[in-house]
């Protein structure tokens, strides 16, 4: 009989934050190790609950969630994403303009099979979330990454970005603050973001996820306040500020010019039907999250000096630079260390290898540099999410390991 094959879509499709490296970490655990894990952005399992309202709302909404909503979501929680962007000084976006999604990660699923043809090019940051890049490509487009300079603090040269553009250029993707690197990017630039998009006529979309895990008096801009005559498609939700990714509960904002995309949001609408709905319990959390009262669910304290977040970021960022042959980004933002290794120090070939090969001399999980698509294998990526003696521990036997492999 047939051998039973995957989807030829699925070439060249990756997503190494979940892939082999994991599956060599859960080997060794049922070999009875146990793993430190620096390798998801999951807040929850390190202490980081959410705030009981969150939870409370959730577990009230039981019952009056038994059925399926709306396509676009609850409109409770899509009144309350329109109104944040609208306190948020971003005109225009009404509950009509809000899909709510099974997190972002749905969200850009739909977006992107609705958006992108073979052959359509999107602009994607290198490094990027790999989710971007492996959606465009099973879509059967290309993402041309442009390139973000570690030399100047992981910031994308628009000039550069630009050279990118081609005819079959269809949009570009914002990642700010980004992950893996953690880089925030200033009003400045974002604006320069929104004026390519409009001069080209392309769709930006502005992965906003971390938009409130910001250290050093750092501010983030919403994309959204300068696109006017193009689309402009922005992403956020609770996974990540309001630490309940295991809800599920992301939403998309749609903004600028609607008229000229009737029919790719005609698309949209579509796929949203088809999947009927976001998991309706998790969406009634989004109202609570949202309102003023919940400011954010504290986590401008955790970001703060002195807040959990923030002095994690610092010790980690510390000690991995302590490490001969190491640096490293401070990040401005979000919740990861994105550390060079030299390569004259560390001449690493294959970076997938390389981390496997750490884990099982260390049991500590990182995540390679490629996997976020970016083309040498010199970078490693490191949760900050764990405790502190959890991440010296971490730290401390991979600066060990490292010696064992130095040129
Ligand atoms: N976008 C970025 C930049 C992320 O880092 C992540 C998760 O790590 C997501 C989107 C997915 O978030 P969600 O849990 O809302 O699907």
């Amino acid at each position: 009989m047939r051998n039973i094959t995957q989807s030829r879509k699925l070439a060249g499709v990756r997503y190494d934050v979940r892939g082999p490296i994991l599956q060599e970490a859960e080997r060794l655990e049922r070999e009875g190790h146990r793993i430190l894990k620096l390798n998801i952005g999951n807040p929850a399992p390190f202490g980081f609950e959410a705030p009981p309202e969150i939870v409370e709302r959730l577990q009230e909404a039981l019952s009056e969630a038994q059925g399926y909503s709306d396509s676009r979501g609850i409109l409770p929680a899509r009144e309350a994403v329109a109104r944040y962007y609208s306190e948020e000084g971003v005109p225009g976006i009404t509950p009509d303009d809000v899909f709510i999604g099974n997190g972002v990660s749905e969200m850009i699923s739909l977006v992107v099979q609705a958006l992108v043809d073979e052959g359509d090019e999107i602009l994607v940051p290198s490094p990027d979330y790999p989710l971007w890049t492996a959606q465009v490509t099973l879509s059967g487009g290309l993402a041309v990454h442009y390139p973000c300079d570690e030399s100047n603090g992981w910031m994308p040269d628009l000039a550069a970005i630009e050279r990118l553009v081609t005819p079959a250029t269809k949009g570009i993707v914002l990642i700010n603050p980004n992950n893996p690197t953690g880089a925030v990017y200033s009003a400045e630039l974002v604006r320069g973001f929104a004026a390519l998009a409009e001069r080209h006529g392309i769709v930006l979309m502005a992965d906003e996820i971390y938009e409130r895990i910001l250290y050093d008096g750092v501010e983030h801009e919403h994309a959204a306040l300068h696109v006017r005559d193009t689309l402009c498609l922005t992403f956020s939700g609770l996974s990540k500020a309001q630490r309940v990714a295991g809800y599920r509960a992301g939403w998309l904002a749609i903004s600028g010019d609607r008229d000229r995309a009737r029919d790719f949001l005609e698309g949209l609408q579509l796929l949203a039907n088809m999947r009927m709905c976001a998991n309706v319990p998790a969406q009634h959390a989004i109202p609570v999250a949202l309102s003023p009262a919940s400011n954010w669910s504290g986590i401008a304290e955790l970001c703060a000096p002195g807040g959990r977040l923030r002095d994690q970021r610092d010790t980690a960022h510390r000690l991995l630079t302590e490490i001969p042959g190491v640096s490293c980004e401070l990040p401005g933002g979000a919740m990861y260390l994105f550390p060079r290794l030299d390569p004259e120090v560390y001449p690493i070939v294959d970076d997938q290898r390389f981390v496997i090969d750490v884990l099982r001399a260390t049991h500590v999980l990182v995540t390679n540099g490629r996997g976020f698509n970016l083309p040498t294998p010199d970078h490693l990526r490191f949760v900050t999410l764990p405790a502190i003696p959890v991440l010296t521990e971490a730290i401390g036997r991979i600066g060990e390991y490292l010696e064992t492999r130095r040129a």
